[in-house]
This record gives structure tokens, sequence and C-alpha cells, in this order.
């Protein structure tokens, strides 16, 4: 009892991959060349002009970073049209989920969290004690939020959702999430990833802003790491009314952020040529997967991320060895979800995608 330990709780679901390098894989593999596709990585990394600002910024490491990161906190209101009361800056989009479980969580509390959707809120909901309730998808694996309002009580204190979801790469409709928002009662807290915001489909996907201006109880989670290519910089960020901001800083460590990372955050928004451009060849590279699955016959669902999600027909365990060992390609195993011959794979760049593709179509 003197440790929380998740991770026995979460085995089925970790492939323990993130604890390796890619060199190291490469000697684990014997392989020359490895393409690590489970990680919905950027391939292109960071704006050239970010790397520019963290280089210099790289000169200043004797001293403490700005604690609330007020700079990069303005760019984000201001192109939001909100405050920078309204923002909060993490160490990732993870270190946010678990910020917010830490902020609003009691032990008695229930967190309901769909049964197919990113795994550390069930990790952060564990970490405090607090008691996850799972909700069944839709037929078509779509988040069923009239199953998540059947769960609510008294002791419920989050939900959590994902839009675009991981490992899915579907949206909520916006219609169903306004009806949804509309019924959820006051002392429940809904909390919106919207880690893969930047790649959604204008048309399909619409970000959930307008409901912190509405003063709903939401808040919302970003990250630098998927669009903007700075994984390793660790820096996301959360969205929400100037009340349940001020409670999350009151638990955020005062330097949370490195001044490297934010300068490199700033950087990549003001660079919008090249998020423009990282969309573009992530769309490329879904329309390549997609032609492949459909002449394949296989069961794919259309992605608002940065991943796509397939259904291979062949048992997980047998189709990720053969990925790997053969052919040096590393994708997601959805085993975990009880998805049995279900996998994700993430967009790469041209050479890793051509990589899987031969690979899926010699093990079909
Ligand atoms: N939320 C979702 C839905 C994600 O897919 C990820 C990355 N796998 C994260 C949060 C974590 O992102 P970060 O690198 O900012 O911690």
């Amino acid at each position: 009892h003197l440790v929380r330990s998740v991770y026995p709780k979460l085995m089925p679901y970790t492939s323990g991959l993130a604890d390796y390098t890619v060199e190291e894989i490469k000697i684990v593999l014997n392989k020359e060349k490895v393409y690590k596709l489970s990680f919905n990585e950027n391939p292109l990394g960071p704006s050239p002009k970010a790397v520019e600002e963290m280089n210099i910024a790289i000169q200043s490491l004797n001293l403490y970073p700005n604690s609330p990161g007020i700079k990069l906190k303005e760019k984000i209101a201001q192109k939001e049209g909100l405050s920078s009361e309204n923002i909060v800056l993490a160490n990732g989009a993870d270190d946010m989920i678990l910020l917010i479980a830490q902020t609003f969580l009691e032990p008695t509390d229930e967190v309901i969290i769909p049964e197919v959707t990113f795994i550390q809120f069930l990790a952060s909901t564990h970490l405090m004690g607090a008691n996850p309730i799972m909700s069944p998808m839709k037929d078509d694996l779509g988040i069923d939020l009239d199953a998540i309002l059947t769960r609510i009580n008294k002791k419920t204190k989050l939900i959590f959702l994902c839009n675009p979801n991981n490992p899915t790469g579907k949206v909520i409709p916006r219609k169903e999430l306004d009806a949804f928002i509309d019924n959820v009662p006051s002392h429940v807290l809904v909390v919106i990833d919207e880690a893969y915001h930047e790649y959604g489909d204008v048309g399909e996907y619409e970000t959930s802003v307008p409901f912190v201006k509405q003063n709903k109880q939401v808040l919302i989670v970003r990250t630098f790491s998927k669009i903007y290519s700075l994984a390793a910089a660790r820096i996301g960020y959360g969205i929400g009314s100037v009340e349940l901001i001020e409670a999350i800083n009151h638990v955020r460590p005062p330097f949370n952020v490195n001044s490297i990372a934010q300068v490199g955050a700033l950087a990549s928004m003001n660079d919008l040529a090249y998020i423009q451009h990282a969309k573009t060849v992530n769309e490329e590279g879904k329309q390549y997967f997609y032609d492949v699955f459909s002449e394949l016959g296989l069961r794919y669902i259309k992605s608002n991320g940065n991943f796509v999600f397939v259904d291979t027909g062949i048992k997980n365990k047998e189709a990720f060895h053969y990925l790997a060992s053969e052919h040096g390609v590393i994708v997601r195993d959805l085993s975990g979800y009880g998805l049995e011959t279900s996998l994700r794979v993430s967009i790469g760049n041209q050479e890793a995608n051509e990589a899987f593709v031969l690979a899926i179509k010699q093990l079909m």
C-alpha cells in the first residue's frame, strides 16, 4: 500500500517500447532499418525556426524558465480568442492530464472513460486512487455519449473524452457533443483531449473551445508533440475557465515547462507554412494507406489524426511479430482494448510508409 502502482493493471496495453531507442530496437530485431510507426510522431521534425530559437535558448540553461510561460500563453490565447488566464502549460499533454487528475480527483470520486481511448486517462485516475467507470463504445467504435450520460451519478467528478480519438481517429459529431455538454450536470467536469486538433479534417472535426467561451465545465488538453513535432521537448497545455485554470495553477509545480520547449513551441506556432506542410504530408500518407487497405479489402477507419486504425483480420500477436521481425516495422497492437485483430499505424515518412505497405501486403 505504500506505492500506488498502476502498471500491472495497464500491462496489456503497453508494448514497453517507450523504454527503448530505435537504435536499441535495431539490435534486438537484428535489423539495419527499423520503422517506428507506433508513437504517432511527426516524421518531419520541428520547424527550422523552432530549432533556431531553441538553440539560442540553450545558452541560458543556468536560468529558471518563466514560470507560467507567459509569452506562449499569450500567443495561444490570441489564437483561440481567449485570455492568457484561460491557458496553463504542462510538461506534455500526459502531464496536463495528470495535473487535472491531481487538481480535481479524490479517492471517492468516479471518473467515466470510454473503453477505447487514450490510456493515460485511466492511468491518472488510478494514480489518484479514484474509481474509473469504463463506458462502452458504439458498434462503429465511435464514442457513445449516451452510454456515458447513463453512468453519471453523484460521485462522478470527471469525464474524459478524446477528440479526435486515439486510437480510432474518429471525431465526436458536433451536434452530439453540444447536446451532451448541455446534459452533463454541473458537478461534473468534462475533459476533452485535442492532441490531434491540428490534423482534424475541416467540416468534420470542430474544437471544443466554444464551450470554454460559454463558461461550461469543460477543460481542453492540447500538445506540441504531434503536428509541431516537439515530442522530446515535452510541452502541452490546457484551456479552460479562469477558475479551473487557477485551480490547476495551485497544483502545478512552478517550473514545469523548460525554457527551450517554451521558445520552440512559440516559434512553431508562428511558422504557419510549416504546419500547413506537415498537414499536407500527413494527408498524402493517410490516402496512400487508405488506397492500399481498400485494395487488400481491409476494414479501416478514416482518421482525423496522424495514424490509421486497421483491422487485418489476423491475430495481432502474429501480425505484430511478422511486421517487426521480418520487416522492422513497429506498429501499435490494440489487443489491450480487446481488439484482437486491429492495429494502429502512424503516418511516417515516405520510406517508412512504403516499408509498412510492403510488409502488410506480404502479410495478407
Ligand atoms: N493525448 C493523446 C490523445 C495522445 O495521443 C498523446 C500522445 N500519444 C498524448 C495525449 C500525450 O502527448 P504528450 O507527448 O504531449 O504528452
